[in-house]
């Protein structure tokens, strides 16, 4: 079993030609809203590729609350400590305009009151073979649960998003550290992958370093790094690519497949979720990714 002690946000999308300036009111061509929040996208990407998925966290008492647990329960995700709190849910603001740039303002709401674990949660990390965690929530909560899992020998996996410092008392108990290109070389202070992958190493055992359309990097203390490409394709829309990979690589990896396997599976459903358009739409059946 995954749990994911993570966030779930609506994602209110306005698409316009031009963003507006300040004070400006502009018209906008059309507006979306899509279940997302990185806990969410991965749980989802994780339930779709086999895995038997348990979501921690909260949603609001509001209407998207209902719509967001709705959405996991269809992805088949487990949301029995999916909590409601009382106020709003989390809720992502954004803006695309005509050359694709966007611009958001995340308001964290009912994922922000998740500062600490029950006996509920920690049980349930403990039942678990993987422990899935992004930078969503507070930090005081993915402290107390990677603390939970490592003392029960649970495999801990953190996408350091958004990116921001670390303390040890969390990457202390991190097995597996999966920045993208751009989080690695802010958290280590070095652009080229390599390097990053180096200095990381130093504070968590294993570290894969996501490349986009070039694949990623693997890396672990004492090991030679591994580069592995990624499958060629025409990429459409790249939202959640990132949260499909680490959803997908936690099923694999708990099925007790060794990391080059479990990173070829997981580049081929992450290269399914960029052919087409949204982030958690977007992400492939087990059957798709078997079938490539
Ligand atoms: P994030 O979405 O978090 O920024 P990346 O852009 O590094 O992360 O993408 C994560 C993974 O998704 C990559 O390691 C790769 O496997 C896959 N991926 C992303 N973009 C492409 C692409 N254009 N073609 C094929 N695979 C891709």
């Amino acid at each position: 079993r995954i749990a994911v002690l993570g966030s779930t946000n609506m994602d209110l999308v306005a698409y316009t030609a031009r963003a507006p300036g300040r004070g400006e009111t502009v018209t906008g061509r059309e507006f979306r809203t899509t279940p997302g929040g990185k806990g969410a996208n991965q749980a989802v990407a994780a339930a779709r590729a086999g895995g038997e998925v348990m979501m921690i966290g909260a949603v609001g008492d509001d209407v998207y609350g209902t719509r967001l647990r709705e959405g996991l329960e269809h992805a088949g995700v487990d949301t029995d400590l999916l909590h409601t709190a009382e106020g709003p849910s989390g809720t992502a603001h954004i803006v695309v305009d005509d050359t694709g740039s966007n611009a958001i303002v995340v308001v964290p709401g009912a994922n922000g009151v998740v500062t600490t674990l029950g006996p509920g949660e920690i049980a349930a990390i403990a039942a678990s073979e993987i422990l899935l965690m992004q930078l969503e929530l507070p930090l005081s909560a993915a402290v107390e649960g990677s603390r939970a899992a490592r003392a029960q020998g649970v495999r801990t996996i953190l996408t350091p998003a958004p990116v921001q410092p670390l303390p040890d008392e969390l990457l202390d108990h991190i097995d597996l550290l999966v920045p993208n290109e751009h989080e690695a070389a802010e958290l280590s202070g070095q652009d080229e992958p390599h390097a990053a992958a180096q200095i990381l190493l130093r504070r968590v055992p294993e570290v894969i370093v996501t490349l986009g359309a070039k694949g990623c990097l693997y890396a672990a203390r004492g090991g030679e790094p591994v580069l592995f490409a990624a499958p060629s394709v025409t990429a459409v829309d790249t939202t959640g690519a990132g949260d499909t990979f680490v959803g997908t690589l936690a099923v694999a990896l708990g099925e007790g497949r060794p990391v080059a396997e479990a990173v070829a599976f997981a580049s081929s459903a992450a290269a399914l979720c960029v052919q087409k358009p949204g982030a958690s739409t977007s992400m492939p059946y087990r059957s798709e990714i078997e079938a490539v």
